[in-house]
């Protein structure tokens, strides 16, 4: 029978899934050894949030597919993967709409200032009508920028165009010709979108390109009122930088689901900023989309160990070979 190693806890159901196709072996990713030891002689993989290096893989030579349970794959080192011939699974298109949930609550949020002004109410400090100080800006018909317009920034941009009357500009290697038809998305420049947004939203993926992308020269020439909203990973922004801008008033604020250091430590700056919304990286974090999140992690794995998977593969010159 196969082996499967899951370094992330499963639903009942799922986890009854896959031990009816392989004998499933669970381990918590903070005994590293111990995950180390089970991929040593497992046919399969799968989990999240925990980096799997090449070191983790020598000596796994039964390995043939690891499944992440995200969309993202910047915990694994895919040309090592791929040199090994090890499928690496993951699950886009699952979590699109609830990640772009997150994302519309943080622009919503920034903007209206809903988590700072709930905090006040709650402290009881509403004690008679409110004036300017507490005011925020508006949404509606203002400039989004997307950084990164694929299948997540494709759903914010939806909303934004449709549901807030927002005109929507990006930037892209490749043209998202679905986006300018249906949302009236303009393909720009970086600098062009930073100088004209009034959000900034990154929604690439975390790359050795991406990383640090917004950095003290894009903060700098962003607007002064403009909002930068963060739900990719939280290196592709320079958060020392940022906390600069935010500190300085180059920017108005931030709505931020992810952070360069995870959990975001207590002694960090971002966490006294009155001009920040901070969340605990829940883009895709519903009952609903975690779950089935991990039934299609399982199911891809399942069909990479029989050679059957065709979609939501990230390395797929491992199946040319
Ligand atoms: P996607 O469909 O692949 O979209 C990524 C977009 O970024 C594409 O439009 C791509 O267009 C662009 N891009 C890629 N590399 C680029 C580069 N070097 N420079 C500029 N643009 C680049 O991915 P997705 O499903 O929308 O997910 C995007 C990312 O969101 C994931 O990788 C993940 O890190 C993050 N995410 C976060 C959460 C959360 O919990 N906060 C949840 C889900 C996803 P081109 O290829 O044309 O450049």
């Amino acid at each position: 029978m196969k082996k499967i190693v899951a370094w992330k806890s499963l639903p009942e159901d799922v986890l009854a899934y896959l031990q009816q196709h392989a004998q499933v072996v669970q381990v918590d990713p903070a005994r590293h050894d111990a995950l180390v030891a089970a991929l040593r002689d497992a046919d399969g993989g799968i989990g999240a949030s925990v980096r799997i290096t090449p070191a983790m893989l020598e000596g796994a030579s039964r390995l043939k597919a690891l499944s992440t349970i995200s969309v993202g794959f910047d915990q694994f080192d895919v040309a090592d993967l791929t040199r090994r011939g090890i499928l690496l699974a993951h699950t886009p298109d699952v979590l699109t709409e609830s990640t772009a949930d997150t994302v519309f609550s943080l622009i919503l949020a920034s903007a209206r200032r809903v988590v700072e002004l709930a905090n006040w109410v709650k402290a009881g400090q509403w004690r008679q009508s409110i004036g300017p100080a507490h005011f925020g800006v508006d949404v509606q018909g203002k400039t989004l920028g997307i950084v990164g317009l694929g299948r997540i920034g494709g759903a914010v941009a939806r909303r934004a165009a449709l549901g807030f009357g927002m005109k929507v500009l990006y930037t892209n290697r490749s043209a998202n010709p679905q986006a300018e038809q249906a949302y009236g998305a303009r393909r720009v420049e970086l600098a062009e979108l930073l100088a004209s947004a009034d959000f900034v939203c990154l929604q690439v993926p975390l790359t050795p390109e991406t990383k640090h992308l917004i950095g003290a020269a894009e903060l700098g020439s962003m607007k002064r009122r403009a909002i930068l909203i963060n739900a990719s990973r939280g290196a592709t922004v320079d958060e020392n930088a940022l906390i600069e801008a935010l500190r300085n008033g180059t920017i108005h604020g931030a709505g931020l689901d992810v952070f360069e250091t995870e959990p975001l430590p207590a002694d960090s700056p971002l966490l006294t900023m009155p001009n920040v919304v901070a969340l605990p990286h829940i883009g895709s974090a519903t009952h609903e989309t975690r779950h089935a999140m991990a039934r299609n992690a399982a199911e891809n794995l399942v069909a990479a160990l029989d050679g059957t998977l065709v979609a939501n593969i990230v390395n797929r010159e491992v199946l040319r070979r």
